[in-house]
């Protein structure tokens, strides 16, 4: 079990995230197991992706609108956390929906929130059309990263209200349930060892916004000091995590949602009024940033990220957060996917740029290759 003194980290354990650690008992020390390092090099890189993560400062909007005769139901705006929190808020927009007795009705996207959003609405007996002017492989949630991330460039702490905190926090305890679900049966789903590297002591408290998650939802994390893991940093901290690989996911959500005889129609709304002419009486909007145009949200704004991906490597079975920090020039982190080694750490805010920001890349293809070379 890992330690912290007064002084720092004496040793490794485990860490309730939301307790206090627990005491130091002698002959606990071990090592990190054996990691392969990343074969990090300029010559391995096969593409560099970018997506517009959907933002608003205060939050994912979900939430019914009456709309002439018909019921619309907003379902987007989910920031760097749509991948993880879309099966929950597709519950609670499906819930909504259940208050109309019809049983039709139309969702507008088929990125990961629309997939799902109609899953769960076809899980209560509803026919569901879905309608998107992009479909897998070409929506955003094709260019994420993805891990459970729930509240990761979600929301302006400042701007949060009691009533979008139950939501999220209803959302995020259903989604993280599902998400569990999928491992090992076909959906790209899987649990991952995560290293976090930094020089200074991890902190016992959970940063930022991920306090926003109910204690429940939060993994215990170990501590491994100098000596005892292989990266060249001081300290390793290892968390566990769920990995989810967008390509085989979406067409997983794809095909579901085709077997419970949903139909999806290729098509590009341009205003509220075009909604109102479909001949569904509930609509479900899911249109991510497409939203804004659609109808009319001046809150959301593109958080551009880009990845880069290096040549599979079967052997490394770990994610790594941070770099070693003499060359990391700012957050980066790799993630093993079946496609590919991702390679990440961008996010800026209100750049509708789709081109890949060559800085971006260098910046994080060189603190990698820096991080791998001098791994034991
Ligand atoms: C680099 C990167 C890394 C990320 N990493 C993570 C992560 O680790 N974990 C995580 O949880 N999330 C992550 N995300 C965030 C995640 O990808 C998004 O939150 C999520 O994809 C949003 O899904 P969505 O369905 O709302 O949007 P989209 O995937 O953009 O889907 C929107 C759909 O609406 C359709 N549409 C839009 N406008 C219209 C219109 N006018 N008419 C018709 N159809 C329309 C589109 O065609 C599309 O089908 C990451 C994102 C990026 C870019």
């Amino acid at each position: 079990m890992l330690k912290m003194s007064g002084l720092g980290i004496a040793s490794i354990g485990m860490v309730s995230c939301a307790g206090s650690l627990p005491p130091i008992k002698a002959g606990d020390f071990r090592r990190v197991r054996r990691l392969e390092p990343v074969d990090a090099g300029w010559e391995r890189i096969i593409r560099t992706t970018v997506g517009l993560r959907p933002y608003r400062p205060s939050g994912f909007l979900l939430r019914p609108e009456r709309m002439e005769e018909k019921l619309l139901i907003h379902n987007y705006g989910h920031g760097g956390s749509g991948m993880s929190l879309s099966w929950g808020t597709g519950y609670i927009a499906a819930e909504m929906a259940a208050e109309r007795p019809e049983r039709q009705v139309a969702v507008i996207g088929c990125g990961v929130v629309g997939l799902t959003s109609a899953l769960q609405l076809q899980r209560r007996g509803f026919e569901v059309t879905i309608y998107a002017k992009d479909i897998p492989p070409n929506t955003t949630s094709n260019m994420s990263l993805a891990s459970w991330t729930p509240t990761s460039g979600l929301v302006n702490r400042d701007l949060r209200t009691v009533v979008w905190d139950e939501q999220f926090r209803r959302a995020a305890r259903i989604s993280w349930h599902q998400l569990q679900l999928f491992v090992g049966r076909g959906y790209g789903i899987s649990w991952i060892e995560g290293y976090s590297l930094q020089d200074s002591p991890p902190e016992n408290e959970l940063g930022g916004e991920n306090r926003l998650l109910p204690e429940d939802l939060r993994v215990g994390s170990s501590i491994y000091g100098p000596g005892q893991h292989p990266f060249p940093t001081r300290y390793a901290v290892e968390r566990p995590s769920m990995r989810i690989e967008p390509s085989i996911y979406l067409d997983r959500l794809v095909d579901d949602v085709r077997k419970a005889n949903g139909q999806i129609v290729i098509r590009r709304f341009e205003s509220r009024r075009s909604l109102a002419a479909l001949p569904e009486p509930v609509i479900v909007n899911c249109a991510g940033l497409g939203a804004k145009a659609l109808v009319g949200d001046e809150e959301l704004t593109p958080l551009k990220g880009q990845l880069t991906l290096l040549m599979p490597q079967e052997e490394v079975d770990y994610s790594t957060f941070g770099a070693a920090s003499q060359t990391a020039g700012g957050f980066v982190h790799m993630l093993p996917r079946r496609d590919g080694i991702a390679l990440g750490g961008t996010s800026v805010e209100g750049d509708w740029s789709l081109d890949p920001d060559p800085d971006a890349v260098r910046r994080i293809v060189e603190a990698h290759i820096d991080l791998f070379s001098r791994m034991d």
